[in-house]
């Protein structure tokens, strides 16, 4: 089939590898003018395990795990550590796999099959549904007819949004919201990584493989913004820190001003009912994002691409009966991954300074190597 791919993160390269390699024609376009490689370690669990393994690419993605969460510290405003990550807590199990989000986009990307095509900077415009198939207008102005259209652009779908209504319809908000921003100077630097909290916010700093990022979480009610719009963006992340200038939150913040990849988001989830609608499914945050307080967003990605690409290879060109057959068995996934949150935010970012004391009282005692 000829297959149109929204969106180059991990579900639509990862639906693109499974689905190439079954002798579909697929074109991804992503609306970035390049691959986007900013991101904290993720976590590969349980299942994502072997679907990584199936495609071929488990040895190298364990040539690049790292083990950041070991080395990270809650610090107090000196920089003193106060306590370790319960790694316990936050593990399934010691299978499970960290690394970089860019080497995991890179090792996907590279493993693409010719003629697998990315078309960066455009995106889909307008989807027209049909019996023999999807005619798609792009921003460009290109336009082509696809046999499938999937959406793996991501929590902020626009596949989703042409296809299946507004956001905040499906849209349930987690309480947090979460920033990252390339810290060049930290690079090379040995400290240990630090999370730093005042009430309602957390600010930290984690280094790995050369490279070094500060990363923000702060508790808010839902925020109106432009997802397209950097520097409001940034602008919302100065003014939830304002008037706190304690530990190094002020230089923190002025990285993140600095940064034209800085990320920003925040901790929400996708409950859609149904994840396909005639031609068109969603894959990954864009149908079921599980919030990034779960850790289970790229294992999701993954567990879909494979399940959805092998029922499309079961079901011959019935792709209704294919897209009903991988919703079957995805939404057990999904529901587990959903209910995985609680707790996160609570740890990560407590509210109240009676609260920071209370978690650091619980914390296990920090280890050597801090800052
Ligand atoms: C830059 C970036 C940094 C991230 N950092 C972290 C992190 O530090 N920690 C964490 O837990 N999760 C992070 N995530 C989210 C994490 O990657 C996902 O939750 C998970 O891997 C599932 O991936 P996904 O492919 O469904 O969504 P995503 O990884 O969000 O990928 C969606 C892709 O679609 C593209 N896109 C968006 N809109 C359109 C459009 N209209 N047309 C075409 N393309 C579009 C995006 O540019 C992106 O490349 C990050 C995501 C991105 C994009």
């Amino acid at each position: 089939m000829n297959i149109l791919v929204s969106g180059a993160g991990i579900a639509g390269l990862a639906c693109a590898l499974e689905l190439g390699t079954r002798g579909h024609d697929v074109t991804v376009v992503e609306s970035a003018r390049q691959l986007r490689l900013t991101g904290t370690p993720i976590d590969i669990r349980g299942d994502a395990i072997e679907a990584l393994d199936r495609m071929g690419l488990l040895a190298k993605i364990q040539r690049q795990r790292v083990r950041m969460s070991e080395f990270t510290q809650f610090v107090d405003s000196a920089g003193e550590p106060v306590g370790r990550i319960p790694m316990a807590e936050i593990s399934d199990s010691d299978d499970d796999i960290e690394l970089l989000r860019e080497d995991l986009v890179r090792i996907l990307a590279d493993a693409l099959p010719d003629p697998t095509a990315i078309r960066f900077g455009d995106s889909i415009e307008t989807l027209t549904d049909g019996v023999d198939g999807v005619d798609v207008r792009f921003a460009s102005d290109r336009t082509g007819r696809y046999d499938l259209v999937l959406g793996a652009d991501g929590q902020h779908s626009a596949v989703r949004g042409l296809v299946f209504g507004p956001e905040e319809d499906y849209t349930k908000h987690l309480g947090v919201y979460f920033a990252l921003a390339d810290l060049p100077g930290e690079a090379h630097s040995a400290a240990a990584n630090s999370i730093y909290n005042v009430p309602g916010r957390m600010a930290g700093i984690f280094r790995y493989n050369g490279k070094a990022v500060a990363n923000f979480q702060f508790r808010s009610e839902p925020i109106d913004y432009d997802h397209h719009d950097l520097d409001a963006q940034k602008q919302i992340l100065i003014d939830a820190f304002a008037g706190y200038r304690s530990w190094r939150i002020p230089e923190l913040l002025d990285a993140a001003r600095a940064d034209p990849g800085f990320f920003f988001t925040s901790a929400s989830q996708i409950h859609l009912p149904r994840w396909h609608r005639g031609r068109v499914v969603l894959v990954g945050d864009a149908g079921y994002c599980p919030a990034y307080l779960s850790g289970r967003g790229t294992s999701l990605a993954l567990i879909g691409a494979r399940f959805l690409a092998e029922e499309l290879e079961r079901c011959g060109n019935d792709h209704t009966a294919a897209f009903a057959r991988y919703e079957t068995r995805q939404r057990p996934y999904v529901t587990f991954a959903q209910n995985r949150v609680d707790g996160g935010r609570d740890r990560v970012v407590p509210a109240t300074w009676a609260a920071i004391a209370a978690r650091n009282e619980s914390l296990p005692t920090p280890g050597p190597g801090v800052c």
